[in-house]
């Protein structure tokens, strides 16, 4: 659904009133059928000889995804990569609305990113006691993760965002966790990487043998 979602924002930025989903297929490189198939497991927005309404479609489409809302997202950990997604404004124009930023690093008390000051952890209670938060973003390191999702969960918050490298696994039913691993994904490249560079080999070799 949000890859459907991100094609469908494109099309929308690029004026594209309605799609078939033989063009969709082709821009998003998913069979036509697939397309089908998923889109009618979310309500069958699909018109026989129209295709698909591309505002309706990406409309329903954020619905489903809860886009309608706004989400108001703490970060915890300002070091490069908690700066990083406080900086990133795309975030905003789906709704994410980075509200509060939290460290235990005294230096950066104060110190403004995209307009939010940083807080010192401390004042987490305090904070969470006069704000709503929907979502705590953990980019600190990993051995206080764990300790400090149970505080949040303590605090009300319902949905958290983990980029610490460790796999939160709270067992409160109503807590959900994103777990976001970017060097998981850098070390599939890897691997995918290699084992490309191996059947080209391998066809390579083939193609001297062949002659
Ligand atoms: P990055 O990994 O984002 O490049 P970094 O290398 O500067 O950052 P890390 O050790 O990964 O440092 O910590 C990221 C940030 O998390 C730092 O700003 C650090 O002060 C902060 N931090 C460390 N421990 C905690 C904690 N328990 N609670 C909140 N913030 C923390």
């Amino acid at each position: 659904m949000p890859r459907y979602y991100r094609y469908l924002g494109e099309l929308l930025d690029e004026g594209v009133e309605r799609i078939s989903s033989n063009e969709l297929s082709l821009k998003m490189n998913v069979t036509a059928s697939q397309i089908r198939q998923d889109l009618n497991n979310f309500g069958g927005f699909g018109q026989q000889g129209y295709g698909y309404n591309v505002q309706y479609l990406y409309e329903e489409i954020g619905r489903i995804l809860g886009l309608e809302q706004q989400h108001n997202i703490i970060i915890i950990g300002v070091g490069n990569l908690g700066q990083a997604l406080a900086n990133y404004g795309s975030f905003e124009k789906m709704g994410f609305m980075i509200t509060g930023l939290f460290d235990i690093n005294p230096a950066l008390d104060g110190h403004m990113v995209r307009g939010v000051p940083v807080r010192m952890l401390s004042e987490l209670e305090e904070f969470a006691a006069g704000h709503k938060i929907d979502i705590a973003a953990l980019t600190m390191p990993k051995h206080t993760a764990d300790k400090l999702a149970r505080r949040l969960v303590n605090l009300g918050i319902r949905a958290i965002w983990n980029f610490a490298h460790v796999d939160l696994e709270l067992m409160d039913q109503d807590v959900v966790v994103e777990n976001v691993h970017l060097s998981d994904s850098l070390m599939q490249l890897s691997y995918n990487m290699l084992r490309n560079g191996k059947k080209k080999e391998r066809q390579e070799k083939g193609d001297t043998e062949n002659r």
